[in-house]
C-alpha cells in the first residue's frame, strides 16, 4: 500500500487525507498546532466561544456539486444550516442599506433609498442573479479533464465569464461612482475603499448568497473542522499534532525524509504539502525548488496583495437578535496606528443565532479589520517586542469597545474584551505568510493563479490548499486536497 504524508491539517489537508483513504492509500497528517482544522478555527475566552473563520461557506446548497464535496468529507453531514437574510447591513448618516439574500427585496429598499438611481439598481440586481446559474466546479481538476468535459465546464461558466468580463477590471471606487445616493455609493465603497481590488469579488459573493449557495453552519469552523477530523481517523487516517516539519531530506528527485521538530522522522511514498506556500517554498525547500509563478506574486505585492485582519472578540451581556448579523457602521476615531489612512467604518459579527457560543442571556461579537501590506509590515516589527505587542493589541480591542458604545449607548458597561488576533497571530499558530487569510487577493492588473501543485524537479512532493486557484478560501482548500488524490490515482493508474 503506498504511504502519503501530509504537511498541515488544515481544510486542505483533512480533505486530501480523507480522500486518500477512500482511495486505499495509507496515510499520516502531521499538523504544527496542538489541534487540527489551520485557519478553520474557533478559540475559548472569558466563557465564550470566538468563531474564527466562517462568516460564508459556499457549498451549502443541498444538490450543487460542492455541497456534495462538504458532505463526503463529512463537513456538513447532519448539520443544521443558518441563513441570515442579510449579507451586511450598512449605516450611512440615518440610511442603512441592507444586501438582503431576497434579491427583489434587496431591490425594492434600494429603490426606496434611491429611486433616481433605478437604473443601476436594477442592472445591479439581474447581474448578481445571473449568478444563480453559475455553481463552483468541484468534480475533475481542469488539467484531468478530456476536450468534452472542458467545453461541458466552460458552458457551464458561460455567466460567470460574462460577470468578470464586466466587472473584472472594474474597481470598488469606479462601480460605487455610478450611484447617485451617497448610501449606496458607500455601501459599495466601503467593502474595499483603497486599491485596484475589483469589485467582481462582491457580485460573486452576493451571487452565491441570494443564489442560496452559502450561509452558515451551524456550530461554526471549529465544529466543522473536527467533525472532518472524525471522518478522517474514522476512515483509518492517523494524526500527528504538535508535529512541525522543519526540514527535508532531499535525495535526487525525491523526498526521503521529513523531519520534525518533536525529533520525530517520517517517510512516504508521496508527501502532500498542505501548509503555506510560502513555508513549502522558502522554508522547507530553502528557496531550492521555486516556482517562478509564486515567486512573480510574492514579489509583487501591489499587483498580487495578502490579506489579514486585526480580529477583535467581543462579550455582550446581553441580545441582539433584532440588529443584522454584519453590521458596518461609520467611526470617527479609531486610532488603529497600523493604518495610514483612518478607518471610516467598523464591521462586526454577531453570533445571536449560536446560544452555545455565550453565557445565556450574552452575545459574542466579532469585528474584522482588514491589513493589507503596508500594515503587514508594521505587525511584523511590532512583534519583535513582545510586551509593545500584547499592549497595542489590548489598545485596539479597547478602542473599538469604546467606538462600539458610542454606536450603542444602551451596551454601556455591559462590553467585554476578549481577544484581538493580529497578522501575527495566524502566523504564529498556522504558519500563514504573512497572516494571509486567502490565497492572492484578486486586483485589475493581477492574474488569477491556477496551479496543479506540482513541484518542479521533485517527483514524489506535491503541494495543495488555498494558494492553489482563486479565489482561496475554505472551497478551495477542500477541492483542492480532493483534486490532488485524484492526480496522484491517475498517476498510478
Ligand atoms: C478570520 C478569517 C475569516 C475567514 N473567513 C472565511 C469565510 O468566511 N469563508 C471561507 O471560505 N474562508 C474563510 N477564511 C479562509 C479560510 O479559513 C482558509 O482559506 C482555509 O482555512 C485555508 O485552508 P488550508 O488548508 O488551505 O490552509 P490552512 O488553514 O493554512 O492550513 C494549513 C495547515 O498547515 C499547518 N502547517 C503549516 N506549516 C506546517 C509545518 N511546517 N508542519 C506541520 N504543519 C504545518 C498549519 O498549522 C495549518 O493547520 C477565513 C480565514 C480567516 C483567518
Amino acid at each position: 500500500m503506498n504511504k502519503i504524508v501530509i504537511i498541515g491539517g488544515g481544510i486542505a489537508g483533512l480533505s486530501a487525507g480523507i480522500f486518500a483513504q477512500k482511495n486505499g492509500f495509507d496515510s499520516v497528517i502531521l499538523e504544527k498546532h496542538h489541534t487540527l482544522g489551520g485557519e478553520c478555527t474557533g478559540w475559548d475566552r472569558q466563557g465564550y466561544h470566538i468563531d474564527g473563520c466562517i462568516h460564508w461557506l459556499v457549498g451549502t446548497k443541498e444538490g450543487t456539486p460542492l455541497r456534495n464535496l462538504w458532505d463526503t468529507v463529512g463537513a456538513l453531514d447532519g448539520v443544521e444550516i443558518y441563513h441570515p437574510e442579510s449579507f451586511m447591513a450598512v449605516e450611512h448618516g440615518d440610511v442603512t442599506v441592507h444586501f438582503y439574500r431576497d434579491i427583489e427585496r434587496l431591490k425594492s429598499s434600494w429603490l426606496e433609498i434611491s429611486p433616481e438611481d433605478k437604473d443601476i439598481i436594477e442592472e445591479f440586481c439581474i447581474d448578481i442573479k445571473r449568478l444563480h446559474s453559475f455553481s463552483m466546479p468541484a468534480g475533475k481538476p481542469m488539467d484531468m479533464m478530456n476536450i468534452i468535459e472542458k467545453a461541458k465546464l466552460m458552458l457551464s461558466m458561460k455567466d460567470a465569464g460574462m460577470i468578470m468580463k464586466k466587472y473584472g477590471k472594474v474597481t470598488f471606487k469606479a462601480f460605487s461612482d455610478r450611484f447617485k445616493h451617497p448610501a449606496l455609493k458607500m455601501a459599495i465603497y466601503s467593502f474595499m475603499p483603497d486599491g485596484d481590488y475589483s469589485v467582481s469579488s462582491i457580485i460573486f459573493a452576493l451571487g452565491m448568497f441570494t443564489g442560496d449557495q452559502s450561509s452558515i453552519p451551524i456550530g461554526g469552523s471549529k465544529a466543522m473542522a473536527q467533525r472532518m477530523i472524525e471522518r478522517y481517523t474514522s476512515l483509518g487516517g492517523t494524526i500527528e499534532p504538535s508535529c512541525e516539519v522543519v526540514d527535508l531530506d532531499i535525495k535526487g528527485d525525491r523526498v526521503q525524509k521529513i523531519k520534525c521538530k518533536n525529533g520525530k522522522i517520517f517517510e512516504g511514498d508521496f508527501i502532500i504539502a498542505a501548509c503555506d506556500a510560502n513555508t513549502l517554498y522558502e522554508r522547507l525547500l530553502n528557496g531550492k525548488y521555486s516556482d517562478p509563478r509564486f515567486q512573480k506574486r510574492f514579489k509583487n505585492s501591489k499587483v498580487y496583495p495578502l490579506a489579514s485582519n486585526i480580529y477583535v472578540g467581543i462579550g455582550y451581556e446581553g441580545t441582539m437578535e433584532d440588529i443584522p448579523r454584519t453590521l458596518k457602521f461609520p467611526v470617527e476615531s479609531i486610532d488603529i496606528k497600523q493604518n495610514k489612512k483612518p478607518i471610516e467604518h467598523l464591521q462586526m459579527t454577531h453570533y445571536a443565532y449560536e446560544p452555545d457560543f455565550a453565557p445565556q442571556g450574552h452575545t459574542v461579537i466579532t469585528f474584522a479589520i482588514n491589513q493589507f501590506q503596508d500594515e503587514l509590515e508594521v505587525w511584523e516589527a511590532l512583534y519583535k517586542d513582545k510586551e509593545a505587542y500584547n499592549n497595542e493589541k489590548k489598545r485596539i480591542g479597547e478602542a473599538v469597545i469604546k467606538t462600539m458604545e458610542k454606536r450603542f449607548p444602551h451596551m454601556v458597561g455591559k462590553l467585554k474584551l476578549l481577544d484581538v488576533a493580529s497578522p501575527q497571530t495566524y502566523e504564529h499558530y498556522c504558519n500563514a505568510y504573512r497572516g494571509a487569510f486567502m490565497g492572492f487577493w484578486p486586483t485589475l492588473s493581477g492574474k488569477p493563479l491556477q496551479h496543479t501543485g506540482r513541484i518542479k524537479g521533485l517527483k514524489n512532493m506535491v503541494l495543495s490548499g488555498q494558494w492553489l486557484q482563486p479565489p482561496g478560501g475554505l472551497p478551495i482548500a477542500v477541492i483542492t486536497g480532493k483534486d490532488t488524490i485524484m492526480r496522484l490515482r491517475k498517476k498510478l493508474n
